[in-house]
């Protein structure tokens, strides 16, 4: 996983410096695109990498405050590189503002499904990101995309460690099955559960709640 987009950021340097000034500007714009990108993944990597180990050995350390949902959303989708297929739109429903939690840990959340949507919906769609009061004393946060979809029989595996869907279209795109199980062990860390609703072919919703002022 860490090789591919290293072997993209080397590949597109090396091209740069190759045509050195007097490159086309139009191709500079697109190999500076690829490095910024690809690292980006290796970046998003990493933190999964660091948090899996630290989460393996009990050492995760959760640092609780107010957070903001709106701008956690914000931030979360300033990390994820959208292609010009897909849109994005987010709503955070009147009424919702602040919970108490880590706010790193649930950027990478949101994060994680943002990336996964635009991942599993290769050829493009729309994405939407809500945030809305559920039941008295929870929010919950759904990011639905109109991609690939995960068959019925499969769901039940998917927040496992390493688990991936096996599918010839999912097994088509790249990735390494434990997103999902970080998200599951922050959500759960927060007093939340997160789960997924889905049409094969159509799209996925992924759902997740947490507690209102829930504090450590
Ligand atoms: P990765 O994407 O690195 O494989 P994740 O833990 O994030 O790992 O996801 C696990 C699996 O769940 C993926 O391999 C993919 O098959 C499926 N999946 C995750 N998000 C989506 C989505 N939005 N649409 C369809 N399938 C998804």
């Amino acid at each position: 996983d860490f090789r591919s987009p290293l072997a993209s950021v080397i590949l597109a340097a090396k091209a740069l410096l190759k045509r050195g000034e007097s490159a086309d500007p139009r191709r500079v714009n697109e190999y500076l695109t690829i490095i910024v990108d690809q690292a980006n993944k290796l970046s998003h990597l990493a933190e999964d990498t660091l948090s899996i180990a630290k989460m393996e050995s009990g050492q995760l350390s959760y640092f609780f405050k107010v957070v903001n949902i709106e701008r956690l959303i914000k931030d979360a989708a300033a990390l994820v590189s959208f292609s010009r297929r897909h849109t994005l739109e987010y709503t955070v429903d009147s009424g919702v503002s602040y919970i108490k939690g880590d706010q790193t840990k649930l950027r990478q959340v949101v994060q994680n499904l943002l990336s996964n949507a635009v991942k599993y919906s290769p050829k493009g769609g729309h994405i939407s990101v809500r945030a809305e009061n559920y039941a008295t004393d929870q929010l919950l946060v759904s990011v639905t995309d109109e991609g690939i979809g995960i068959p019925e029989d499969q769901i039940d595996k998917l927040f496992q460690k390493f688990s991936r869907i096996d599918t010839t279209e999912a097994r088509e795109i790249k990735g390494s099955g434990l997103g999902l199980w970080i998200c599951k062990e922050i959500v759960k860390s927060h007093g939340g559960r997160i789960w997924v609703e889905s049409d094969l072919g159509k799209g996925s919703t992924f759902k997740f709640t947490l507690k209102k002022g829930h504090q450590e």
